[in-house]
């Protein structure tokens, strides 16, 4: 099964990802996990990487489909996984045709995101959780991410879910989802 996590900064799809690989067995993998470690590197596209994140803005198209597609062709990821983070522009999901069976839409307010990321801050210690760099990323998510779901309903492949409410409420609601479409 191929499942695409979409949400605003603070919306829990890492939280909810993770519960999904666990329920269903299915690899997850996070493109912000995998810049975050490309950004330790100290070549030019690692110095790239690092700066665009801290300053919450979006990896390039060219740079960002060729790495993911990269992690996808792996053996372990042959059988389906949890995706989170991508495609999060129209041009991704374009150029990314790869057999989506879902595409997972946590909802969540603007309010309450700035209110979960402020908290993380103290905990998580993410160079890209400065308040600057939060505002860019939730203004990212509407300009390029939002048209994204867009996308995906059209398709007729998108699941909404009401991402505030407790962890458990929401991944009931996202696994009865995923039942009522498959069956
Ligand atoms: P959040 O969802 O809280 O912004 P992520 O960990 O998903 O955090 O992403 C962190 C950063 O990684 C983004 O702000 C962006 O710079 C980069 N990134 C992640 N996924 C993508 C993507 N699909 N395209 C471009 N940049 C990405």
């Amino acid at each position: 099964m191929k499942i695409i996590l979409i949400g605003i900064q603070g919306s829990g799809k890492s939280t909810q990802g993770n519960l999904l690989r666990e329920k269903l067995g299915v690899p997850y993998l996070s493109t912000g996990h995998i810049f975050r470690e490309l950004a330790k590197e100290k070549t030019p596209t690692g110095r790239y990487i690092k700066e665009t994140m801290n300053a919450g803005f979006l990896i390039s198209d060219e740079k960002t489909v060729p790495i993911v597609a990269e992690y996808l062709s792996r053996p372990e990821y042959e059988d389906g996984y949890i995706l989170d983070g991508f495609p999060r522009t129209i041009a991704q999901a374009r150029e990314f045709e790869n057999g989506i069976d879902y595409v997972v839409n946590i909802k969540v307010s603007e309010q309450v995101a700035l209110a979960r990321l402020t908290l993380r801050k103290g905990t998580e210690n993410r160079a890209d959780d400065s308040s600057n760099a939060i505002k860019q990323r939730i203004e990212q998510f509407f300009t390029h991410t939002i048209p994204v779901c867009r996308y995906y309903k059209e398709k007729g492949k998108l699941i909404e879910v009401d991402g505030q409410r407790s962890i458990e409420e929401i991944h009931e609601e996202i696994m009865s989802k995923i039942k009522s479409h498959t069956s």
